[in-house]
C-alpha cells in the first residue's frame, strides 16, 4: 500500500507488512507531537484534584521547581483506542470492543496497540503493543494552568442547583500545551498511516462532554531508526529553557507561570529541542522529509485509509498466527 519504492526513507523505523514477526526488532517511528488544549479539560484520577507532578528545571543561572498539570498515558492511549475501533468501524465495518478482555484479537487496532487474553479458550494470547505513550506535562505551572473552578453557563443553573455544593474538579485552561511523543515499534507504514490519521483526527481526550476535552494534536515531525527519542519530560524541561533563553521571558519562573504561551513559538522549540536531543546524545534517528509527512497524513485523513487498512487486516493475522503456533 505504501511501498518502499516510492518512500524510500521509511525503509528505517518500519517493517515491510509482509515481514511482520513476533520476535522484537529495533525499528522505532517516533511522532512528535504538541497537544493544545481548545477547550476546558478534565484530567483526574480522583475525580477532583488535577493530576499535578514536581519538576526542576535548570539553565546555567537560574533553577526553578514547578507543578506541572499531567496527562498520564492511560488518558492518550484510552481515547485514541477508543477513537481507533470506531475509525476501523466506520471506514471498513470492523466491530471491536474496549472492555479489556472482550477485544476481539482480529483487527488492525488489536494487534497494534495490544490486547489481554481473556478467559475464552480460543483467545489464550496476549498480544503486546507496539504503540509506547509518555505521561505528559505542561509547560505551566498549575496555578496558571488549572482553574479549580468552573463558570456554568447561566441555562445550566436550574439544571445543577442541587448539585451546587458539590465540589467541581479541576478544570485545564484552553490554550494548554503538552510536549508529547507517540513512539511505535516494529511497526508498518500501514499501521503508521493508521496512528497517524489517528493522532490528526481525535479530537477529545480526558472526561469529555461536547464542552470539554477538546484537543488539537500539532505533528510536528516524525523521526525514525532504531531507537527511542527522549522522553516527554526532557522535551518539556528542554523547551522551557529555550523559552526562558530566547522565547522573550526574562526568568524561567516568568516562562511557567506565562498566562499563556503561544503554539508557534513552542512547536518551533520543540521541534529545535527534539533535534538537538538525538545530535547530542547521538541518537540514530532521522527525520521523515516532510513531503512524506504530508502525504502520509493526507493518505490517513482521507478514504485511502479504508484500503491501507484492508491491506493491513492481512498482514495483522498472519501475525497473529506466528504467535499462535509458539
Ligand atoms: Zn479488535
Amino acid at each position: 500500500m505504501i511501498d518502499y519504492d516510492t518512500y524510500p526513507e521509511l525503509e528505517r523505523g518500519t517493517v515491510h507488512r509482509d515481514e511482520m514477526s513476533i520476535a522484537p526488532k529495533n525499528n522505532f517511528t517516533n511522532i512528535l507531537v504538541l497537544r493544545e488544549l481548545e477547550s476546558h479539560a478534565v484530567f483526574t484520577t480522583d475525580g477532583e484534584s488535577a493530576d499535578l507532578a514536581s519538576v526542576a528545571v535548570r539553565t546555567e543561572d537560574e533553577s526553578v521547581t514547578y507543578s506541572p498539570g499531567l496527562m498520564f498515558m492511560r488518558k492518550q492511549t484510552g481515547s485514541d483506542r477508543r477513537f481507533g475501533k470506531a475509525l476501523q468501524r466506520d471506514l471498513v465495518g470492523t466491530e471491536c470492543s474496549m472492555k479489556v478482555n472482550e477485544m476481539c484479537q482480529e483487527c488492525v487496532e488489536c494487534i497494534l496497540y495490544g490486547s489481554a487474553a481473556s478467559s475464552d479458550a480460543d483467545q489464550e494470547l496476549s498480544i503486546t503493543s507496539r504503540v509506547m505513550y509518555d505521561t505528559a506535562y505542561t509547560l505551566r505551572d498549575a496555578s496558571a494552568a488549572i482553574d479549580e473552578k468552573f463558570q456554568n453557563a447561566p441555562g445550566d443553573e436550574y439544571a445543577k442547583s442541587a448539585e451546587a455544593t458539590i465540589r467541581e474538579p479541576d478544570f485545564f485552561e484552553p490554550g494548554t500545551l503538552f510536549p508529547t511523543v507517540v513512539t511505535l515499534r516494529d511497526a508498518t507504514p500501514e499501521e503508521l498511516a493508521f496512528v497517524l490519521g489517528i493522532t490528526a483526527k481525535n479530537k477529545r481526550y480526558g472526561a469529555t462532554t461536547s464542552r470539554l476535552g477538546r484537543v488539537n494534536n500539532h505533528i510536528l515531525g516524525i523521526y525514525t531508526g532504531s531507537e527511542e527519542g527522549p522522553a516527554n519530560l526532557e522535551l518539556t524541561r528542554a523547551t522551557l529553557r529555550r523559552l526562558s533563553e530566547t522565547g522573550g521571558y526574562d526568568t524561567l519562573e516568568d516562562a511557567v507561570t506565562a498566562s499563556a504561551h503561544d503554539p508557534d513559538v513552542v512547536s518551533g522549540y520543540l521541534t529545535e529541542t527534539f533535534e538537538e536531543r538525538i545530535a547530542a546524545d547521538n541518537l540514530d534517528l532521522a527525520r521523515v522529509p516532510d513531503e512524506t509527512v504530508n502525504d502520509l497524513l493526507e493518505m490517513a485523513t482521507g478514504d485511502q485509509l479504508a484500503d491501507i487498512l484492508e491491506a493491513q487486516t492481512t498482514a495483522s493475522n498472519q501475525f497473529k498466527a506466528q504467535a499462535g503456533d509458539d
